[in-house]
């Protein structure tokens, strides 16, 4: 069977699909293009804007293919499938399969049946309690990718029920990983030739408070993993501020291969706003992680989210996201409008903020936050680092190749160099030469390794 996965929103999601793809290829299946799949599989996210719509739109596409095959059929998972269920069955009839991200680890051997009798239809949306492991990749299916990165869940879900947010509801209670299968897949990913993990998790700060974890906590998991032999850079997102412990903070100044970055979303400056967000910290308790952090490690780097335009939210709270934006001296940050999602608390807040207001908003924070960035990256220039290389960028400056990689920090550096091939994978050491708005052009400084 050929199949095609169409992925949407954030990293947890790229990740399953990454899963799905390799445990339907451990089956035989082969990963194909859009004009050439027989099964269409759609991985969704409900956070923001209007994601039914888009994925009926996709739907829509994929039917457009029933006319080069009849047998194509599709299966749409995650968050928008948690929430519309048997819903797409009635809509859309070539939809056969609907999984939420609890149902995911049964999705390959569901795909399989349908393959096999295309009368079925089945829906795996029931949430577990515990993490349910998921079947690692046959042999003949190569764990680590030519870039040598990789993610690693260490748990799903969250409990955390913020005012606006929709994933407690989508993606199910917080279920803890086997600390031992999650230290099992990060050996043998490094064995594999792994040289960058990024632990994942909606909370990874709050590992192993609920019945998974086998008391071992999330500092704990961050030295274990950090010792594996061969791992060069460790990251970890999301990290909720409430949760960070002085164990964590600390880490950043004792394990060396622990990348100086961290995505830390403050969501808003006013404490108010943050009360009614129910993000249970207050600007005083975020200023003094950050504090920490930039003991424990002087050169990290830190990046947010925020929401604009939360109901209630007034010019005088803005004001105090800017100033607070400002005052931590943010990277980069991921900015959104606040939107309503169904069955959350904060469709019941009033008053809202008209959207124009809103836009208006988001319009000021994003000026100053390139203002920000510009100047954080213009002090770069001069360092040496080592950038880890993910491909060929996509500009090419007059005929010469140009690589795109990253700093430990996780900032984009593209270099100019003459190898066309062969330095996916490879660090390259780069005396930085030029900020851009939103990256660092880098000079090779060093023989790759
Ligand atoms: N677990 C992470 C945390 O607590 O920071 C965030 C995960 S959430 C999927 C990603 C981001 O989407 C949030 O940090 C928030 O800024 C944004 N977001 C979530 N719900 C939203 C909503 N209803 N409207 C606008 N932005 C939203
Ligand atoms: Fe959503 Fe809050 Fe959980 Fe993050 S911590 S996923 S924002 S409920």
């Amino acid at each position: 069977m050929k199949f095609h996965i169409t992925t949407f929103g954030c990293q947890m999601n790229v990740h399953d699909s990454q899963w799905l793809a390799r445990a339907l290829t451990s089956r035989g299946w082969e990963e194909a293009g859009e004009d050439e799949a027989q099964v269409y599989i759609l991985n969704t996210c409900s956070v923001r804007d209007k994601p039914e719509q888009k994925v009926y739109s996709e739907l829509g596409r994929v039917a457009a293919h029933l006319k080069r095959d009849e047998n194509v059929f599709a299966a749409v998972g995650g968050c928008v499938a948690q929430q519309i269920g048997r819903g797409f069955f009635e809509r859309f009839p070539f939809v056969r399969l609907v999984f939420g991200s609890d149902g995911i680890a049964g999705a390959p051997n569901a795909l399989e049946r349908i393959a096999e009798n295309l009368d079925d239809r089945v829906a795996l949306l029931d949430f577990v309690t515990l993490y349910e492991e998921r079947e690692p990749p046959s042999e003949t299916v190569p764990v680590a990718d030519e870039t040598r990165q990789a993610f690693v869940n260490i748990m799903q879900g969250c409990d955390n029920f913020c005012a606006y947010c929709i994933v407690p509801y989508t993606r199910g209670r917080q279920k803890s990983r086997d600390p031992e299968a999650i230290l099992a897949e990060c050996r043998s990913l490094a064995e594999d030739g792994v040289r960058e993990i990024t632990l994942l998790g909606q909370n990874v700060n709050s590992f192993g408070l609920d019945k998974g974890g086998k008391g071992v906590s999330f500092a704990q998991l961050l030295h274990s993993v950090a010792a594996i032999p061969g791992l060069d850079r460790l990251r970890f997102t999301t990290s909720h501020p409430k949760d960070i412990a002085p164990e964590v903070i600390r880490a950043f100044g004792e394990l060396p291969n622990l990348c100086p970055s961290l995505h830390l979303p403050m969501q808003a400056g006013s404490d108010r706003v943050l009360k009614a967000m129910r993000r249970k910290y207050d600007m005083a308790r975020y200023l003094s992680i950050v504090d920490g952090l930039r003991e424990a490690r002087p050169d990290i780097s830190l990046t947010t989210d925020l929401i604009v335009g939360f109901p209630g939210e007034t010019e005088e709270d803005f004001l105090q996201t800017l100033e607070m934006v400002e005052r931590v001296g943010f990277e980069s940050s991921f900015s959104f409008k606040y939107s309503d999602r169904p069955g959350v608390a904060a469709v019941n807040m009033e008053p809202k903020v008209p959207a124009e207001e809103a836009a208006e908003r988001l319009l000021r924070l994003q000026t100053l936050q390139n203002n920000i960035t510009r100047k954080c990256l213009k002090n770069l220039v001069g360092a040496r680092t080592d950038a880890f290389i993910e491909g060929l960028s996509r500009m090419q400056e007059d005929g010469a190749v140009s690589w795109k990689g990253r700093d430990p920090a996780g900032r984009i550096v593209n270099v100019v160099m003459e190898e066309r091939t062969g330095l996916t994978g490879m660090m390259v050491p780069v005396k930085i030469v030029e900020a851009k708005k939103h990256s660092l052009v880098g000079e090779r400084a060093g023989q790759p390794w």
